[in-house]
């Protein structure tokens, strides 16, 4: 009885100094759950799988030829998915980012069986920004696929190109120039000939992916996929 006891107090006095909650609801979590309570985890609002997403296809239409394009969740103005994607960008929840990686990627393996790509390369985040948060929210959802997919996260190829005097000469000389993509490749050897998956966090308009498009595949033998884990739902009908 008073083992019991003890025991029922430590774990107590435990959860005040670890307490462990849903990052959602705030419910503490059991044993076996991490980030999200299965509550929380069952009532992701999912869009249907394929691997060439008809929202992604609409998206692109005439911008660029991928391979496969995949979409994980569906964002409404407000809800779970965009408050969990504002936790991974804004309060300093990079696990949390891993976490839906990896559901993400374990839907994905499910749907398709085997995996069509050599490896992830996330959109880059500005310098400054990424200076300033410390990480890319892309990549740390890029990191929890890589763990399930068994495929690595390239981040030293595509790279965000610092806005300064250049952009500053290029907009008062003419906005047509080639070089208004903001994205660059470098390191190109490390990516010939492979099968890369480009990941975004959210598509919206599709230029960020578009871009990313254009820079990678100026690099030998590439074959390029696209995904984005959420997709805005509102004004748009997305299955
Ligand atoms: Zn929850």
């Amino acid at each position: 009885m008073m083992k019991q006891k003890l025991i029922v107090g430590l774990k107590a006095l435990l959860h005040l100094i670890y307490p462990q909650q849903c990052l959602y609801c705030q419910w503490d979590l059991l044993h076996q759950e991490e980030i999200l309570c299965t509550h929380c985890r069952l009532r992701l609002p999912k869009v249907t799988f394929f691997p060439h997403h008809p929202s992604l296809k609409n998206i692109f239409f005439g911008r660029c030829e991928w391979q496969f394009g995949i979409l994980f969740l569906r964002m409404e103005k407000s809800g779970i998915v965009k408050s969990l994607l504002h936790d991974i960008k804004y309060r300093n929840h990079p696990e949390l980012g891993t976490y839906l990686g990896k559901l993400w990627a374990m839907d994905c393996l499910r749907k398709m069986g085997s995996v069509p790509w050599d490896c992830i390369v996330p959109v880059p985040l500005h310098p400054k920004k990424q200076r300033k948060r410390g990480y890319n929210q892309c990549t740390t959802i890029a990191n929890g696929m890589s763990v399930i997919l068994g495929i690595p996260v390239i981040e030293n190829v595509l790279i965000r190109q610092e806005a300064g005097m250049s952009q500053t000469f290029q907009s008062r000389w003419g906005r047509n120039n080639k070089t208004s993509n903001p994205f660059a490749v470098q390191n190109e050897q490390l990516l010939c000939g492979k099968r890369i998956l480009v990941l975004d966090d959210v598509v919206t308009t599709g230029a960020t992916l578009v871009y990313c498009y254009s820079a990678l595949k100026e690099i030998q033998g590439v074959q390029l996929s696209i995904s984005a884990m959420a997709i805005p739902v509102h004004n748009r009908i997305v299955v």
